[in-house]
């Protein structure tokens, strides 16, 4: 707790410098441009990667940043969010951002078999992803989500729209360096 403590004076610090980047008008609803799905892993943090202001990032996080298809029997609180973003909060960017050892993805293809019940039925989808290459396991992870955002025909009509659009990255955990997706290549944000 006393790192806790430590962190949460520093930003009460923080606020009292720049009130802007941390707070947002009680007066206002949110309006955040972006909606991110990233993995829980406590290496990353989102906001953090893009020095985001308070309001522009409605984050959602999961066990390896999974968005499982639509009516499958793990999609109930993934289908809300997407939902909840899209249609309330009308963000412009879906990102999906998939980070390099990410251990919830090495247990899906790797360990799967020994998981928890629980852990297994969250996984499952991800389980016959390619394990051999990280960053063909990880393009692989993120095209699977993008299909499966895409297969909501709210997601789909908006993005035909040009009202909504869907990127893919990946965050390099060990050195900070966030890739995107471009035409199946990953290049430099
Ligand atoms: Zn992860």
């Amino acid at each position: 707790m006393q790192r806790l403590k430590q962190g949460y004076k520093a930003y009460q610090e923080a606020i009292h410098q720049n009130s802007e980047k941390f707070l947002y008008p009680a007066s206002k609803q949110q309006e955040p441009h972006s909606m991110i799905i990233s993995c829980c892993d406590s290496r990353v943090n989102p906001c953090q990667i893009f020095q985001a202001h308070a309001g522009e990032i409605f984050l959602y996080q999961n066990i390896a940043g999974h968005l499982p298809p639509p009516d499958s029997d793990s999609s109930i609180q993934t289908t809300a969010a997407l939902r909840f973003g899209i249609d309330n909060l009308h963000i412009t960017h879906l990102i999906f951002l998939a980070h390099t050892d990410c251990a919830g993805l090495k247990a899906a293809t790797q360990n799967y078999r020994t998981l928890d019940p629980d852990l297994k039925k969250w996984l499952k989808k991800l389980k016959s992803l390619p394990a051999h290459n990280e960053i063909q396991l990880l393009q692989t992870h993120l095209r699977q989500n993008v299909q499966n955002a895409l297969s909501h025909a709210f997601v789909a009509e908006k993005v035909k729209k040009k009202r909504l659009f869907i990127h893919s990255m990946v965050y390099q955990v060990e050195s900070g360096i966030l890739l995107i997706d471009q035409d199946n290549q990953l290049i430099a944000f």
